[in-house]
């Protein structure tokens, strides 16, 4: 019992994610801490079976049930919730959530009593639309092969949570769903099982995002493209592909100066480029790599973390961060730069002499401070 560790859940990213992908709760308690009273809606998609109990801002009970299948929860008015496993003493833990009230951040939250109704139906048609490309792309049978070949891993992702949300749905809902999307969705997620945490973990940071980025060479500036830099090898299953489409593995550069640079066949000078570009956002993605490649990669908690384990990076994004809240794609603004990777983009940058006019570092800084409001 005293081995149990106990984690709060503040930010709407937390929240959102809750206990999935547990793969029971023995030995963990969740709280979740909210800035209001309010009645809340909550979910056990892929969750194990578990103890949801609504706690008053005074810490009365309001609400206690085992849970054991997949469905939606509606919790009263409530400013605390706690989930355990199903024989878990929570008692002992009251006391210390109700100690915790920060000044939470609002922005983000969702008032589920008002918003809940538009928000399922947003999210009802876009689960069935998922499900009619499933069909479409499928005609009969769910294969894995038809599913792993089509599909980027990502939309896998977004496809899985959409069969899910809709069995879900489906549960607590009078509305009827047609049987045969009901049917097409246990399939899925039958077939995508072995592959649910890299899946989810790709739904939200292995996005595209090239055609959003800047894409002005970082050294003459001119119209260029964003080039990866490691590269996975043959053995990597295609559900890991998508960390080396990250944007830390790619640097933006024109033909051109590809060319000059001879950079193609220079394996260094790019991994300088990389490197210098994102600082300790690229050394991560590099522990990952080579960790996977020599086989010692650990087991880490990739919802919380999607992009890399934890201990392979500092904990924000200048410094490397690969946790849920840094996790969607973003350009190099802010990354965190020593005089070491200034050295080693400048080492590759001016290893050339430019023609015509000497060009300052005006597109690298131009790059570098570029920032990019993602709403
Ligand atoms: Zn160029």
């Amino acid at each position: 019992m005293n081995n149990m560790r106990l984690h709060f859940l503040i930010t709407s990213e937390q929240r959102a994610f809750g206990a999935m992908f547990f793969k029971d709760m023995n030995e963990d308690v969740l709280a979740f801490v909210y800035p209001t009273d309010t009645a809340r809606t909550f979910h056990t998609f892929f969750c194990p079976p578990m103890r949801i109990i609504a706690l008053s801002s005074d810490g009365q009970v309001l609400f206690d049930q085992i849970i054991s299948k997949w469905r939606f929860v509606k919790l009263p008015a409530c400013r605390y919730v706690i989930e355990c496993g199903p024989k878990a003493d929570y008692r002992s833990y009251v006391k210390t959530v109700l100690s915790i009230s920060p000044d939470l951040p609002q922005s983000g939250v969702i008032d589920p009593s008002a918003s809940m109704d538009s928000l399922l139906f947003a999210l009802l048609a876009e689960a069935i639309s998922d499900i009619r490309r499933i069909r479409d792309t499928h005609r009969g049978r769910i294969r894995s092969t038809i599913q792993r070949r089509k599909f980027e891993v990502w939309e896998r992702g977004q496809i899985v949570s959409s069969a899910g949300f809709l069995l879900d749905f489906c549960d607590a809902s009078r509305l009827s769903i047609p049987s045969s999307a009901v049917r097409l969705a246990y399939s899925i997620l039958q077939v995508e099982e072995p592959y649910l945490d890299e899946l989810v973990a790709a739904s939200v940071a292995g996005i595209p995002w090239q055609q959003e980025f800047p894409n002005d060479c970082m050294r003459c500036g001119k119209p260029g493209s964003w080039r990866p830099i490691l590269r996975p090898a043959p053995d990597v299953p295609v559900e890991l592909t998508w960390r080396y489409q990250r944007p830390e593995n790619a640097i933006p550069i024109c033909h051109h100066c590809t060319e000059t640079l001879d950079l193609l066949r220079n394996e260094s000078m790019q991994i300088d480029l990389a490197w210098g570009l994102w600082g300790s956002r690229f050394e991560a993605l590099w522990r990952w790599h080579r960790a996977r490649k020599n086989h010692h990669l650990p087991n880490w908690n990739m919802v919380a973390f999607p992009l890399w384990p934890r201990e392979f990076s500092g904990d924000t994004w200048e410094t490397g961060s690969g946790a849920l809240k840094d996790a969607r794609p973003r350009p190099p603004y802010q990354v965190e730069r020593g005089e070491e990777h200034m050295d080693s983009l400048r080492r590759a940058l001016f290893s050339k002499a430019f023609r015509r006019r000497q060009l300052g570092e005006t597109h690298l800084q131009k790059l570098l401070n570029f920032r990019l409001d993602i709403s």
